[in-house]
């Protein structure tokens, strides 16, 4: 396998990404073991649909990557992936980590 100099490396951090007084610091790696065999480290992201973390005002924090809830609308469906980074309520359109304009802790049920 071929990796140049610039190739990330496991534990490499990618971009770190701030709300509210959450830090999320992203770095390269894998989720199973079995991956390192199959090529270069990815990004890790926080699984935010089990571990729910709120801004404080409530709103829920998301994973651009995540399955989509009950709420989900595309916000294009040229480019429809089916997870929350595509959903018109998902704010920070372009980040990894986001907020969802639609669930709120104060004023929804937030189920699994
Ligand atoms: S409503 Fe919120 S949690 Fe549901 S899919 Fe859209 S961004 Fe994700």
């Amino acid at each position: 396998m071929f990796r140049s100099d610039k190739s990330p490396k496991e534990g490499d951090i990618y971009k770190t990404v701030k709300i509210d007084d959450h830090v999320f610091e992203l770095k390269f790696g894998y989720y199973a073991d079995f991956e390192r065999e199959l090529g270069e480290p990815v990004v890790i992201y926080p699984d935010l649909s089990e571990n729910k973390l709120y801004t404080k005002n409530g709103s829920l924090l998301v994973t651009a990557i995540q399955d989509p809830c009950a709420h989900y609308e595309v916000h294009d469906s040229k480019q429809k992936n089916e997870c929350c980074g595509d959903c018109i309520h998902y704010i920070r359109h372009g980040d990894e980590i986001g907020v969802c304009g639609r669930l709120n802790r104060n004023t929804d049920i937030i189920m699994n």
